[in-house]
């Protein structure tokens, strides 16, 4: 764990978080500050900063945050509408915390723009 990270303190459950799913792998929880009426962030238990720091080895574990995605857009009944998932790296995305996150975005039409 990186010991000043706040991803890495949720996904040990050392911070009081609203947290919806934790596996082994990976553990879903819902956003602080949410910009959509459903706003949940899936992280790798494990710390990895950001997909520049993504190794050939944490291809799977990536993938597992996408299908933990899936699972909980199911259980909140956001999957037929639809979602947005994605994943900000770096300064010019907006990357504001270094432990790699998937956002996951529903609950209404979202709008459809780059930057
Ligand atoms: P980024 O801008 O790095 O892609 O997204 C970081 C997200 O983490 C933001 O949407 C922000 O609201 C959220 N966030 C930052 N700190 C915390 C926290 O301590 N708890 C929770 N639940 N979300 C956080
Ligand atoms: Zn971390």
């Amino acid at each position: 764990m990186a010991s000043d990270c706040v991803f890495c303190k949720i996904a040990a459950g050392e911070i009081d978080s609203r947290v919806l799913y934790r596996d082994e792998l990976a553990t879903a929880f819902w956003d602080i500050h949410p910009v959509a009426p459903l706003h949940i962030l899936i992280v790798p238990n494990r710390h990895i900063s950001s997909v520049n720091e993504m190794n050939a080895e944490d291809e799977a574990l990536v993938g597992h945050l996408v299908y933990v995605a899936k699972l909980v857009a199911k259980e909140q009944g956001v999957d037929q509408a639809g979602y947005r998932l994605s994943i900000n790296t770096g300064p010019n995305a907006g990357q504001s915390v270094f432990h790699i996150h998937v956002h996951l975005l529903a609950g209404k039409p979202l709008p459809i723009h780059i930057g």
